[in-house]
This record gives structure tokens, C-alpha cells and sequence, in this order.
């Protein structure tokens, strides 16, 4: 199946082709002809699946051949993408400029923790489509600084984590000011109860697609546990790094406190490596990525949350240097890996403490991790089990799924009301007027791999794909999913801790 048969225009294909993209995606092919057709839309899709060219090629196509309504006298916002997080939002902003190419639209992203005044001087000149993240647009729709009076297509991009971290009343103030003639996407990895709710009253009889969750079909990720002592574990690091020569790993820490100290120990060890979290201003997230993906760092050292928006194609190495609190996060991380279609390595540097963490995974995934000893570094059989380390966490990743972290929770020095109570406030990311359009990542120009095989968050060639059933994406049993997990007794109060 190639992408001439999806009813795209010719400079959307010439886009696409010179991207190198061979055949749509499982979600690419069922979204296209039903965004293009002009109706709503719920889609269960994860990051790695294609889903951003999913929504954006058929906007752009209707954009360019729809002429904006009149009566405006500069040019009107006309789609608006919402996404949770800010490198999200970049990396978004970035697809719809590659795969616009050709087309005349115009474009801007707008997020929190920079400066807000070039966005402003952004709209003046006027685009046709935003994206943004749900704070940051609500700043501009208070000030007046934006139009949206002439909206005609809405996206919710990973709604499931925008309402995970607490934007849901930020969500419905903005629906509250857009124009009730609209078309509405809606794209969510999971499908808990409050998803549903804002699904049930956003959406008109919308088109429903759905491709496998990843933690299903990630047989294309090789994964492999490495036991060993929790205090051993940055010299297995470091020699797993150094005797494989490993490039472009990204390894993830429970903690912020964790990313930085190992950071800083890997860099005393000679291997080049930066933390990006939700401390470090933008200007500094953005560098450490850039340098990360030119290759010139060899390791980048992230939280979960962190590292939503890192999107590289064919990530070689991601590690769990902790595993994560949550199964879920477990598969969103070594998501980050073998993405579209390509394979990849996950490895998880496992201690006695994890071993309960560890089980619980393998109980998502359905399978049992291969696990390897490296030899120098066999764990103690004597070892006791101690309870993880939370006390970093109060400034860390574990802290809470609600915190909208990340630039999002705090605009202007004002406490964003969904913080948890509880939680302790964070270091206000610095305010970079210089920086308010991040380097975002470069669209690949290399040719990729063809989409022959299906990518790792779907069954083979859309068969994993399910539309017009809308009892597989919104009735039946609830998922086990990042947030019905999330949201049970013992877990949440985990990660509230
Ligand atoms: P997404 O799920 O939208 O984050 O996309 C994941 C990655 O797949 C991105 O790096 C895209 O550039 C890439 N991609 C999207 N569609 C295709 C395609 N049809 N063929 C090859 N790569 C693709």
C-alpha cells in the first residue's frame, strides 16, 4: 500500500516521499481518508506509530484546499493541535512544517517556560495552524493574544497524558472558547473512564480507529535484564557503554536527583553525558538533545516525563537504570527504541530492591525477560531487598502522576491549581526570551526503512488495526492502562509519595 492511493495532494506526497516514508503507517492509513472526509475522529494510538503524519498530512491537505472563512481581516488560527508536553508540542510543530513543505500554511508552537512575547509577535503575523501546550494557549486566550474565533479543526494529541498530568480544567477552558462548529480529533494510547467522558462530550459521531498497544507487539525491541548490586550499578553502566561502544543511549532514572548524579559520575568516567528533566530550563533541554542527536553526546539521562518527547528515529540503546514505579512507563520506555519499524536494544540494570518491579512488568508484557550476569558483576545471593529510595522523588519523577511538570505547571510564577496537594514546588524553569522556538528535531532526510514491516506499536500491516468498532476503543473492560494503574490505591499513592 503506498501513500498515492490516500487521496493526498501532490505536495503533501512530494513531502512525504522526500522523507523518505515508503507506505503509510497501520494508523496513517485507516486516519488519513477519515480526517480527509471532514468528521471526528477517535483514534487509540501510541507515539511511535505514525500517528503525528496521521493527523497532520490530512489538516494540511484540507487547509490548503478549504479557503479560511472570511470576514477576518488578518489570517485566522484554523487548527489548533493540544499536546501535553513541550517537547511534544516542538517536535509536532516540526512534522507540520516538514510534511507543509510545499504548501503555503503557516505554522508556530507555543509552550510555558519561555518567553511569551515572540510568540505573540508570531500570531500578529498571523498562522494557520498552532500548537501548543494547554497553559501556555490558555496565557494567550486570557491576554487575547490569540484568535481562535475562526477555528475549523481541533486536534488532542496523547490525550490520555494531558489528563494524567492535570490539564483536564485547562482542556475544557479552551474548548470553552473555541467556536462549537468544528471538526475534533482526539488521539490517546489509553482509554480510561475520563478519557472516555471528554471523548463522549468533544466528539460527533467520530470515526474509530485503533492500533495494538505496544506492549503487546514489541517483540521488535530486544530486551535483557542485567542483575546486579544496586550499588554496582553505574560501573556495569559504564563498562556495558564502554565494552559494547555504545552511542546514543538513553538511559532513564527514577529521579531527577538520579539523572543528574549519574550524569555527572558517567562524565567523571570519560563517557559524555547531560540529564534533561523537568529542572533544567528549556534552553539546556534543548541543547542536550541537539547534542544528542548529532551524536556528540554519547548519553542522555532522562525521567520518564522528560523524555515523552524525545523522537529519534532508531534509538539504539535505551536503559533502565532504575525500572520505573509503573509497568506502564516500562513500555513507554523502551518504546523509545525500534520505533517505526526499526529494531532496538532495551536493557534494565536490575537490583535485589526491583525484583517486585521487575515482576510486575513481565506480568504486563506477558513474557519474561531474558537476564544475563556479566561476569565481574554477579549480584550477592545474600543480598536483603531495601525499600526503594523516595526521598529524591519529592523533586523527582515518582512524585506524583498529576504534577504538570515540565514548564506546563507554573506560568507566570502562578501555582497551577492541579498541582497535588502536597507536592512540593518546583524550580521555576527559567524564562528565555532567546530560546522560545526550541531546535527541534530535524526531520530525517535519510530514507527510511519501508513500512513493510508494521511498526512496533502495531500488529503486522494494520491488521492489528480495528475501526468503526466502537466497542474495542470505548466499551467493554477498562485496560489495564497507564492510567487506570495509575489511578488504583497502592500505585498512585506510590508515586505520590
Ligand atoms: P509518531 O508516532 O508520529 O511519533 O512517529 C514516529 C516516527 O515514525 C517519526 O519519527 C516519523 O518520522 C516516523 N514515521 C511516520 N510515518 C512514517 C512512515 N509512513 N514511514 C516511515 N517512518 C514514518
Amino acid at each position: 500500500m503506498s501513500f498515492d492511493s490516500l487521496g493526498l495532494s501532490e505536495p503533501l506526497l512530494r513531502a512525504v516521499n522526500e522523507l523518505g516514508y515508503t507506505s503509510p503507517t497501520p494508523i496513517q492509513l485507516q486516519a488519513i481518508p477519515a480526517v480527509l472526509k471532514g468528521g471526528d475522529l477517535l483514534a487509540g494510538a501510541q507515539t511511535g506509530t505514525g500517528k503525528t503524519a496521521g493527523f497532520t498530512l490530512p489538516i494540511l491537505q484540507r487547509l490548503s484546499q478549504l479557503a479560511p472563512a472570511t470576514g477576518s481581516a488578518k489570517r485566522p488560527v484554523r487548527a489548533l493541535i493540544l499536546t501535553p508536553t513541550r517537547e511534544l508540542a516542538a517536535q509536532v510543530e516540526e512534522s507540520v512544517r516538514a510534511y507543509g513543505k510545499y504548501l503555503k500554511l503557516k505554522s508556530t508552537v507555543m509552550f510555558g517556560g519561555v518567553g511569551i512575547n515572540p510568540q505573540i509577535d508570531a500570531l500578529r503575523r498571523g498562522v494557520d495552524i498552532v500548537v501548543a501546550t494547554p497553559g501556555r494557549l490558555l496565557d494567550h486566550m486570557q491576554q487575547k493574544t490569540i484568535d481562535v474565533s475562526q477555528l475549523e479543526i481541533l486536534v488532542l494529541d496523547e490525550a490520555d497524558r494531558m489528563l494524567d498530568m492535570g490539564f483536564i480544567h485547562d482542556i475544557k477552558r479552551v474548548l470553552a472558547r473555541l467556536p462549537a462548529k468544528r471538526q475534533n480529533l482526539l488521539f490517546s494510547a489509553t482509554f480510561s473512564d475520563e478519557i472516555k467522558a471528554l471523548a463522549d462530550s468533544l466528539l460527533d459521531s467520530p470515526a474509530l480507529i485503533e492500533v495494538a498497544r505496544r506492549n503487546t507487539t514489541a517483540e521488535r525491541i530486544e530486551q535483557k535484564i542485567y542483575p546486579v548490586d544496586r550499588d554496582r550499578k553505574r560501573e556495569l553502566l559504564t563498562h556495558l557503554i564502554r565494552q559494547n561502544n555504545w552511542f546514543q543511549v538513553l538511559v532513564f532514572t527514577r529521579t531527577k536527583h538520579g539523572a543528574n548524579r549519574l550524569a555527572e559520575q558517567l562524565t567523571k568516567d570519560g563517557i559524555s553525558a547531560l540529564a534533561i528533566h523537568g529542572n533544567k530550563s528549556q534552553s539546556a533541554r534543548t541543547r542536550a538533545l541537539a547534542e544528542f542527536k548529532a551524536e556528540t553526546l554519547q548519553v542522555l539521562v532522562a525521567t520518564d516525563i522528560a523524555a515523552r518527547g524525545i523522537d529519534i528515529d532508531q534509538l539504539p540503546h535505551v536503559v533502565n537504570f532504575d525500572l520505573p514505579n509503573v509497568p506502564e512507563d516500562y513500555v513507554h520506555r523502551i518504546g523509545r527504541t525500534g520505533r517505526a519499524g526499526a529494531d532496538g536494544e532495551a536493557v534494565s540494570l536490575v537490583c535485589v530492591d526491583e525484583h517486585q518491579l521487575l515482576r510486575d512488568i513481565e506480568r504486563l508484557i506477558k513474557r519474561a525477560i531474558p537476564q544475563e550476569v556479566v561476569p565481574g558483576f554477579e549480584p550477592d545471593p545474600n543480598a536483603k531487598p531495601e525499600p526503594i529510595q523516595r526521598r529524591s522523588q519529592g523533586q523527582g519523577q515518582g512524585q506524583g502522576r498529576r504534577a504538570p511538570r515540565e514548564g506546563e505547571a507554573r506560568r507566570g510564577g502562578e501555582q497551577r491549581s492541579a498541582k497535588p496537594a502536597g507536592s512540593k514546588p518546583q524550580a521555576q524553569a527559567p524564562r528565555d526570551g532567546r530560546s522560545q522556538k526550541p531546535a527541534a528535531p530535524k526531520a530525517n532526510p535519510a530514507p527510511r526503512r519501508s513500512h513493510d514491516a508494521a511498526p512496533a506499536g502495531s500488529n503486522a500491516r494494520g491488521g492489528g488495526a480495528k475501526a468503526g468498532n466502537p466497542g474495542a476503543l470505548l466499551g467493554g473492560k477498562p485496560r489495564t492502562d497507564g492510567n487506570s494503574t495509575r489511578r488504583d490505591g497502592n500505585r498512585s499513592s506510590e508515586r505520590a509519595r
